[in-house]
């Protein structure tokens, strides 16, 4: 049987990899587990705009809560989760937590924040419009409220049918954006047709500013791209306010890092919220 590691077959692979495969099977296993016991959960980020300093945003980022080893951080199982297709069944959790956490808000009286979910490549089918447009009616969201991040990697697959899923959820209002921008196989020609909203600069990126000549050429490159092609541009990783003021003075629209939050649990992200709306009526007062 195919790559399986029975019988005969176990002397074929070296010892690093038998363990290596041995270690992805444990991981999937625990992670079909993990999406049916609950240990999945969500962190919510912020995100800022620079112009006003306010939260105009958030990033749904997937955490998994694993009963011996604790969070485990989505690096250490979304990559394996993509190998085996898992995703899909991890970002279906994720687009119906997101969008349940999203009405609570809402429900709550919070303002609307715009809620931003990952999408993997091997997500972005034929069907993904339809799940995310019953998704919302669900829950009584309106689309603008929601936003999809994609990678370059999805649009390295058959280009005139991601364009085609593109445009099926632009049309229904939801907002896309381009997740680390510069990093993987930037096909500048086809920027221009993509239905997006916003390009996001890279972490790898923002780290060099601004002392990194290049980093700082691309990070500029970029802002200039997404503002003569009319999207916003936001830059993630932002740490210092030495690098906040470059981005500032660099026309970026917004910024999402350490500096501002970190990654927070439901409960802190409400909270942030209503500070963030007490310095609006302050500043509304003032
Ligand atoms: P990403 O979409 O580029 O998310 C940004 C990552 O940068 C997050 O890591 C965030 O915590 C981290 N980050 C934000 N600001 C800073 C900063 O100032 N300094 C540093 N050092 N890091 C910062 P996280 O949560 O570990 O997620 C890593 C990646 O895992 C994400 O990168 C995304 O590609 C993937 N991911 C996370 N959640 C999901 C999900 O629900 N579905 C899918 N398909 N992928 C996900
Ligand atoms: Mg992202
Ligand atoms: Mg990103
Ligand atoms: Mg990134």
């Amino acid at each position: 049987q195919e790559g399986g590691a029975e019988g005969d077959h176990v002397a074929f692979y070296s010892q690093d990899m038998n363990q290596g495969m041995q270690e992805r099977m444990r991981i999937e296993t625990g992670l079909r587990h993990a999406l049916s016991n609950g240990e999945l959960l969500l962190h919510y980020q912020p995100k800022f705009e620079i112009a006003s300093g306010r939260i105009i945003g958030a990033e749904a980022l997937v955490r998994w809560r694993h009963p011996q080893r604790g969070l485990v951080p989505p690096a250490e199982f979304i990559p394996l989760a993509e190998a085996t297709g898992l995703v899909v069944q991890v970002g279906e959790w994720v687009l119906e937590q997101a969008c349940a956490q999203a009405q609570r808000w809402q429900q709550a009286g919070l303002a609307p924040v715009r809620l931003a979910v990952n999408v993997s490549a091997r997500e972005f089918t034929a069907s993904l419009p339809g799940r995310v447009q019953t998704t919302l009616q669900r829950y009584g969201l309106a689309p603008e409220w929601l936003e999809l991040e994609i990678t370059e990697s999805t649009l390295m697959n058959n280009i005139e049918r991601v364009i085609g899923i593109m445009d099926q959820i632009a049309a229904l209002g939801v907002t896309l954006s381009l997740d680390d921008f510069g990093t993987g196989y930037s096909s500048l020609s086809y920027l221009k047709r993509f239905p997006i909203d916003t390009l996001k600069i890279d972490r790898s990126f923002t780290i060099g500013i601004p002392d990194d000549a290049n980093d700082c050429a691309i990070a500029n490159t970029i802002i200039s791209i997404a503002q003569q092609l009319k999207h916003k541009v936001i830059a993630e990783g932002v740490e210092t306010a030495e690098q906040l003021e470059f981005l500032r003075q660099s026309g970026c629209d917004e910024v999402q890092g350490y500096l501002f939050s970190r990654p927070l649990e439901a409960d802190a992200f409400e909270l942030a919220m209503c500070k963030n709306l007490a310095a609006e009526q302050g500043s509304r007062a003032a």
